[in-house]
């Protein structure tokens, strides 16, 4: 029986017991109270009739009698009226009893009446003395209808109640037994499809709260499920991987043994059998160390052995393992933890390798390393040995034919000099290169970091090549954006290696148009910045096909033995490598004819900016004369950012018509070409310095610098001849400048500077003060010179190649001392000039230390002061 079924049931059969209950005892509280009444007054009408009617009995007046009797009933209620006498004789009656009336009955109740009439009987007495009897019949239909009536309306009710309940409990049953029905369906469906499933849930009552209870559980099982499933697919995965592994492990060749944490077999492959010959069971709870070692146990062997048992770490060593009195094997030996899920090495595995086939190509294969590596070594020492060795008689020869040159030659005699000196500067260039190539090589080149200005950088490289990009008549142009940081760290030397390779080449290579570096900056941050520094040209330009070859060792475009340009095809290898030491690469834009773009990125630490120029030309009206169209773009550049304006003229006689400027820039393409016309405070620019000192300028309002231009050294004379910058215009003016010593005359003096630029400045100052001054281009000339015949006064860059000007004075130091010379003043000339650059120079034994661009007044007191030290000297010295 269904729970729905059984609910309607027994709801309605409470119902009916206690409605039966209800209605039995609401009739019968009715049919009580209504009956007693009617009792109560039958009574009282009989009494009532009793007295009434006495007197007439006792005088048998009958007509009074009958007339009270019609009377009587005449009230409705009254069925029949009989008045008797004493003898029982009916006296007089009267009815309302339509045909014949039932036996009278005095016992009845109204209730009990059945044909509806409630006798009642009262005798009529006088005291006591009974004389008649009065009987009359009460009509109780009414009653009975009443009684039946509430009987019917009872049971309806009841009726009516109990079908509402059921139908209540049936719809209530039917929407409980719904929802169970959906969860009973819902845990079918789980066990059928697995959880997930979840069953509507309407409403918020409890109902619906199971049934949302039921779908919690159905997603969390869900849930659990789909982990377990996936834990135990893993696990059949891991299962499956275990026995694979375990089969492999068997099948291998290479011994296998699982060991407890103090080295006690646990298990062991087939391979171990074979390699021991030994039965299995053998090596169970044997120690690996009895297995594999000799009793020795001071061996290497044995001590790591231990420590990896002891340490928990991956141990490998090599024994040599008597198997028999014939044959002996070598072994290979790993021992790793195999770490719980703790992490802790509960076992260990132990992997035991026959090496004896490969032991001995290991050992002749040692031999041929150790041989090959002592022959590189000796290789690259003979290299470097020779190379040192070369060079110091090549830097003898080079300086000497320096000093040749300068002396009285016949032309034929010039001429050979000349040749001996190119020869061996190209002969040094190249012995420099195949040095620098076979250190790169064999990765011994680092890079250093040191402050420098990447302007300087570009404008002496530049100006290496001016010279002979003069000769062919190119336009050398710089194109660098206008508040390059001035301080960045690097390694100058091998940065310049880098530029004067690939401007080296441009120059080389170009025979008409320009040379241009252009550096663009890529990205900037406050310390860092990364640059491109592309060398653009309008030379020969190469195939398409040797483009991605040029970069290898010993690699040219034109490898004909026919060529027409010299070379070693070292250059750009080393440029490639040294570039890739700075995490850069050569992009190379090429075509034949054209010209040839070499490019790079590289990425700086900025360490300061001292010369911020932006504004320094505010508001000044400059006319630029005679600029070509390469430098129109950089000049207008410039002098927007210096706050200026400018106008483009094409004669010197256009500035005079156009004025009033506040200064003026005039670019010559010859020194001949001077014109001194102006009208205002002139900056000209000269294509080559040597040519400065040709031109006859007598005019305070011309100021003049020689190309490559440079734009702060414009930005610089504009100052001075505009008097913008009065401490400058100051230190250069004659004013300032200290009368030369005479005691400097027949002085020996030796500068050395590998700029060529740097050499010409000085030689320019030094003509006039000292006629006994030879310029050599690095350290090893010096100091073979120095050997040769020892010098006064020396001033030295301290940024060079190899021997540096530390190095240098340290050297000449040192052979001062071992040889009892008098002490040489040395003058150390750098671009750095902070304190720690002074006091290095001083720590290394020089006197004095002059910081470029060199000031004529400054070098005119350092060899002033040098000139007194030296009289000094001597007179002490006796
Ligand atoms: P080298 O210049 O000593 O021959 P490099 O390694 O510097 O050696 O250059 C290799 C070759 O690349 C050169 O021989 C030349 O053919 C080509 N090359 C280099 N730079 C240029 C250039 N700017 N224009 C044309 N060809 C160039």
């Amino acid at each position: 029986m269904s729970f729905r079924l059984k609910t309607i049931l027994g709801i309605a059969f409470i119902e009916l017991i206690l409605l039966a209950i209800l209605v039995a005892s609401g009739l019968s509280w009715i049919k009580d109270s209504n009956e007693q009444q009617i009792i109560d007054n039958g009574e009282y009408l009989s009494n009532t009739f009793a007295i009434a009617t006495r007197d007439a009995i006792i005088s048998t007046d009958l007509a009074n009698l009958r007339a009270f009797a019609e009377e009587a009933v005449r009230e409705g209620d009254i069925a029949y009226i009989r008045i008797k006498n004493d003898q029982n004789q009916t006296l007089a009656q009267a009815s309302n009893i339509k045909g014949k009336s039932a036996q009278p009955d005095y016992n009845q109740t109204p209730s009990q009446a059945v044909d509806g009439i409630y006798d009642i009987q009262t005798s009529v007495t006088i005291d006591d003395w009974r004389i008649g009897q009065i009987e009359v019949g009460l009509d109780v239909t009414a009653f009975s209808q009443l009684v039946e009536q509430t009987k019917k309306y009872g049971i309806s009710l009841a009726a009516l109640e109990i079908f509402l309940v059921a139908l209540f409990s049936f719809v209530f049953g039917t929407l409980l037994t719904r929802q169970l029905a959906a969860l009973q369906k819902g845990a079918v469906s789980i066990q059928k499809n697995g959880p997930g499933e979840t069953i509507p849930v309407k409403g918020k009552d409890e109902v619906a709260q199971v049934a949302q209870a039921f779908n919690d559980m159905s997603v969390a099982l869900f849930h659990s499920y789909q982990e377990l499933s996936y834990e135990k697919n893993r696990y059949k995965q891991l299962a499956a991987q275990n026995k694979m592994l375990a089969e492999l492990v068997e099948q291998s060749h290479e011994g296998y043994m699982v060991t407890d944490g103090e080295g006690r077999i646990l298990r062991t492959n087939h391979a171990i059998t074979v390699l021991f010959e030994r039965h299995e069971t053998t090596f169970k709870n044997a120690f690996v160390r009895d297995v594999l070692l000799r009793d020795d146990h001071d061996t290497e062997e044995n001590k790591l052995l231990s420590d990896a048992f002891r340490l928990s770490e991956t141990k490998q060593f090599k024994i040599e393992y008597l198997k028999d009195e014939n044959t002996t094997l070598w072994l290979e030996v790993s021992i790793s933890p195999i770490l719980s899920t703790k992490n802790e090495a509960e076992n260990f595995a132990v992997i035991v390798r026959d090496v004896s086939g490969n032991h001995e190509y290991e050992v002749q294969l040692k031999t041929a390393l150790a041989k090959a590596e002592s022959a590189t070594k000796a290789k690259s020492e003979f290299l470097a040995n020779m190379s040192h060795e070369i060079r110091t008689p090549m830097n003898g020869i080079i300086g000497m034919s320096d000093i040749l040159k300068e002396t009285e030659l016949s032309d034929e005699q010039q001429e050979y000099v000349d040749i001996i000196n190119s020869s061996s500067l190209n002969l040094l260039a190249l012995i420099n290169d195949i040095l620098d190539f076979s250190k790169l090589e064999a990765n011994k080149v680092t890079l250093s970091n040191e402050p420098f200005s990447l302007r300087d950088l570009i404008e002496e490289s530049m100006n290496l090549v001016a010279f002979e990009a003069l000769k062919k008549d190119l336009l050398v142009v710089m194109d660098l954006p206008p508040d390059l940081p001035t301080q960045l760290l690097g390694d100058t030397f091998r940065l310049r290696q880098i530029l004067n390779n690939l401007l080296g080449n441009a120059v080389k290579f170009t025979e008409h148009g320009y040379i241009k570096v252009i550096v663009t900056p890529e990205t900037q941050t406050e310390n860092d910045i990364t640059l491109t520094i592309a060398i653009e040209d309008t030379g020969i330009g190469i195939p398409e096909d040797k483009v991605s070859e040029i970069t290898n060792a010993f690699e040219q475009a034109d490898n004909s033995s026919s060529r027409r340009y010299e070379g070693t095809g070292l250059g750009l290898s080393i440029t490639k490598r040294l570039l890739k030491l700075h995490n850069s690469e050569l992009v190379i834009a090429s075509k034949e004819r054209q010209g040839s773009t070499f490019a790079f990125s590289v990425s700086f630490e900025v360490t300061g900016n001292t010369e911020d120029t932006s504004n320094a030309l505010q508001g000044k009206h400059i006319g630029i004369v005679n600029a070509d169209p390469m430098h129109r773009s950089i000049l207008t550049k410039y002098f927007e950012f210096w706050g200026a304006n400018v106008d483009f003229l094409t004669t010197q006689e256009q500035l005079i018509e156009r004025t009033p400027y506040d200064a003026a820039v005039v670019l010559f393409s010859q020194y001949n070409t001077f014109n001194a016309l102006t009208n205002c405070p002139s900056v000209g620019v000269l294509p080559d310095l040597r040519q400065i000192q040709k031109v006859p300028v007598d005019d305070d309002s011309w100021h003049l610098i020689a190309k490559p231009l440079r734009m702060l050294q414009l930005l610089g004379a504009l100052r001075i001849v505009m008097g913008v910058d009065l401490k400058e215009h100051d230190a250069t003016s004659s004013g300032v400048i200290p009368p030369i010593s005479a005691e400097l005359d027949g002085l020996k003096v030796v500068v050395v500077d590998d700029v060529d630029y740097n050499r010409e400045v000085l030689y320019q100052y030094l003509k006039e003060i000292n006629h006994e001054t030879t310029f050599v281009t690095n350290g090893e000339q010096a100091l073979a010179l120095y050997r040769h015949s020892p010098f006064d006064i020396l001033l030295t860059d301290v940024s060079m190649p190899d021997i540096d000007g530390y190095e240098l004075t340290r050297l000449i130091r040192e052979f001062e001392s071992s040889h009892g010379l008098f002490p040489s003043y040395i003058i150390g000339l750098s671009a750095h000039a902070n304190q720690e650059d002074t006091d290095k120079a001083l720590g290394a034994g020089m006197n004095d230390y002059l910081t470029k661009p060199i000031n004529r007044a400054h070098l005119i007191k350092a060899l002033n002061d040098a000139a007194f030290a030296r009289t000094n000297l001597l007179a002490s010295s006796g």
